[in-house]
């Protein structure tokens, strides 16, 4: 089976890098294509305090050096490469560039991550990063003793506000309904949870401050009053989109869009892996993404093994 590539690589986040270094060292030809910059997400990071092995450091860096790792093994990575079409259905895959360059590989692994979804309001653009987070795992610890702001209020909101607490002064849950959408349970552990505050029925309009965030502006949508609520933090849960579309009828997703793989990170089709926050996972981690591109790696490896065509 000719191809160009042994393995094709779709995403240079976490995921997609790892796999890169993995293939690679075990000298197969590999090619890592990114939409955007090499780093994904981490580029969005600038302080990454939970990698073990690194104490600290920022989320570009970190990619930096995987993709620098990747590269030393032979992986070729493009980033900002334009994709107009991806046949993951054939026996050889393949993608085709806006430049009708058509690249073929042998076995693919879609690491192309996701965002989390976005409230779309004034000035949030301005502060991700800093001050608004959409990851409590990673940005919590900085708010030790300082108000934030959560919002949202399904299961990861209500979770997310209660373990924040082990950190913030005080946490103001800001929904937009009178009503929550998560389990009952969590529903009451938040309520009796003393740092937090309920403030429903609230439609988020933007967020001020200079330098940093200093609130988060809503209205209330029984009376129309526009509220200011003073904080040194937010935290937006209100869900994830991950970056599956081009794939939406060649592959099988969840309802939400995330890629269903097995426990060897083998999709639906032959020959097609994917790793990291694309598929569906309940934690979305950068340890997790390369576990995950380690383990796409070695079983696409694996399926190129068994392939005596
Ligand atoms: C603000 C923020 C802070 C975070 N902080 C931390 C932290 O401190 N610690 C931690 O562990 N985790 C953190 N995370 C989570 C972590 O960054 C992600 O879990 C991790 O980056 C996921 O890696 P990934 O490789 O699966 O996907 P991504 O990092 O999302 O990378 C996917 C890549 O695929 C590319 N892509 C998309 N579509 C296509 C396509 N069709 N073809 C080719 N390429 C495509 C994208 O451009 C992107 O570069 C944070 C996330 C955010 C948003």
């Amino acid at each position: 089976m000719g191809a160009d590539y042994d393995i094709l690589i779709l995403g240079a986040g976490p995921a997609g890098l790892t796999a890169g270094v993995y293939a690679a060292r075990a000298r197969r030809s590999v090619l890592i294509l990114d939409t955007a910059t090499v780093g994904g997400q981490t580029v969005l990071t600038e302080k990454v305090a939970n990698y073990p092995g690194v104490a600290e450091t920022s989320g570009r860096a970190l990619s930096q050096t995987m993709a620098g790792q990747a590269r030393a093994f032979g992986c070729e990575i493009t980033p900002f490469a334009r994709l107009r079409s991806v046949d993951l259905v054939s026996e050889v895959k393949s993608v085709t560039l806006a430049n009708d360059r058509r690249i073929t590989a042998r076995a693919v692994i879609v690491a192309t991550g996701g965002v989390p979804r976005q409230l779309g309001v004034d000035n949030e653009e301005r502060f991700v990063g800093r001050g608004i987070s959409f990851c409590a795992t990673c940005d919590g610890e900085f708010f030790t003793d300082r108000p934030i702001a959560v919002v949202g209020g399904g299961n990861s909101a209500l979770e997310e506000a209660v373990s924040l607490s082990q950190y913030a002064s005080r946490i103001t849950v800001i929904h937009e309904f009178d009503h929550f959408q998560a389990e009952p349970w969590i529903v009451a552990e938040a309520r009796a949870n003393e740092k937090i505050d309920l403030l429903m029925n609230q439609r988020v309009l933007g967020f001020v401050g200079d330098a940093g965030l200093a609130g988060v502006r809503s209205r209330d949508k029984a009376s129309g009053e526009v509220v200011e609520t003073a904080v040194d933090g937010c935290f937006v849960f209100v869900g994830y989109v991950p970056n599956s579309a081009p794939f939406a009828d060649q592959l099988t997703l969840s309802e939400r869009g995330e890629v269903l793989t097995d426990d060897a990170l083998r999709t639906s089709q032959l020959g097609v892996f994917a790793a990291g926050d694309v598929r569906q996972t309940r934690v979305r981690q950068i340890t997790t993404a390369v576990a995950d591109g380690t383990v796409a790696a070695l079983s696409a490896l694996d399926y190129l093994n068994e392939d005596v065509t």
